[in-house]
């Protein structure tokens, strides 16, 4: 992949992004939010990592940030006009319940693009982890 940084543009945020804040229609704010997403995923990888290599059990919460949630429902239920639905306490902390939901006809359940990106990239990480972690352990 190629980049072409014009001058007084952020190189790193080129590198990264493709873009910055210095670019045609583009914020210091969604810039800084880029980042911060990075961040966030990189943080996310860390501490899936850990807990792989830890061979420790995760909550059940983690089935969403993981991405294995949205794998699930994205390549299993809704391809077959299902979706695994969660049911979560108030404070979000703990899935109390599931269903599985039949989908409306004539309107199948499907992920918008930001969302399917997301959870490729948490599913991809969380999988990839687990593959990498052979604790040595795991009998
Ligand atoms: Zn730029």
């Amino acid at each position: 992949m190629k980049h072409d940084v014009p001058l007084g543009h952020s190189i790193p945020a080129h590198y990264t992004h493709g873009w910055c804040s210095h670019c045609p229609g583009r914020s210091i704010a969604e810039e800084a939010a880029a980042w911060q997403l990075r961040e966030q995923e990189r943080l996310h990888r860390q501490k899936t990592e850990a807990a792989t290599r830890a061979g420790e059990d995760r909550p059940l919460m983690d089935l969403i940030d993981s991405g294995l949630w949205w794998l699930i429902n994205r390549t299993t239920f809704h391809p077959r006009g299902l979706a695994l639905a969660l049911r979560v306490d108030e404070t979000g902390g703990q899935i109390l319940g599931w269903q599985l939901i039949p989908a409306d006809d004539g309107e199948p359940f499907a992920y918008s693009a930001e969302v399917d990106r997301d959870g490729f990239q948490r599913a991809e990480a969380t999988m990839r982890a687990a593959l990498q972690g052979g604790s040595g352990d795991d009998a």
